[in-house]
């Protein structure tokens, strides 16, 4: 069932030597910055705002967050809730449009040993799926394939926001 996959954006973020690693909050740095382009941010709403995975699991992997820095969903105000989740709602129709995905992964990981990359931070991941892209590289957990780079897959994301 495994085949041979190359997936360089996750690759390189799982070979880099941990120091340079981001240390801090990415998504903080992220809005900090205001080079949204470099950043892969899609769009800043009033209290969130999307942006790509530089290293997805599958081409169109987005996150949305909020812009306070928060990361437990019971002291996320109900406000930015809802708008985390409107805005992942249009990132899904946003994906759709796109990249035709045959389903979408949309959640959480609360805490590290769930899987957060950036546990201080909440952020809701949207995965686009297609069917047969089960494949799989179990040595390195995680790596799925990736077929469109990160800048087509900006570019053709950027005006649907
Ligand atoms: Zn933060």
């Amino acid at each position: 069932m495994s085949k041979n996959v190359y997936a360089p954006w996750r690759e390189e973020y799982l070979l880099a030597p941990k120091q340079k690693r981001e240390t801090g909050c990415l998504f903080c740095r992220v809005l900090r910055e205001k080079r949204d382009k470099q950043n892969l941010v899609l769009c800043r709403g009033k209290l969130t705002f999307i942006m790509m995975n530089r290293y997805p699991y599958t081409s169109g992997h987005l996150m949305v967050a909020p812009i306070k820095h928060v990361g437990s969903i019971e002291k996320l105000d109900e406000t930015t809730w809802f708008e985390m989740t409107c805005e992942a709602r249009r990132a899904v129709a946003a994906l759709k449009k796109a990249f035709h995905p045959h389903g979408i992964n949309l959640g959480m990981n609360l805490g590290r040993p769930s899987g957060a990359g950036v546990p201080g931070h909440l952020h809701i991941h949207l995965v686009p799926r297609w069917s047969g892209d089960t494949s799989f590289m179990p040595v390195i957990g995680g790596v799925r394939v990736v077929s469109v780079s990160l800048d087509t897959t900006y570019r053709t994301l950027k005006p649907l926001f």
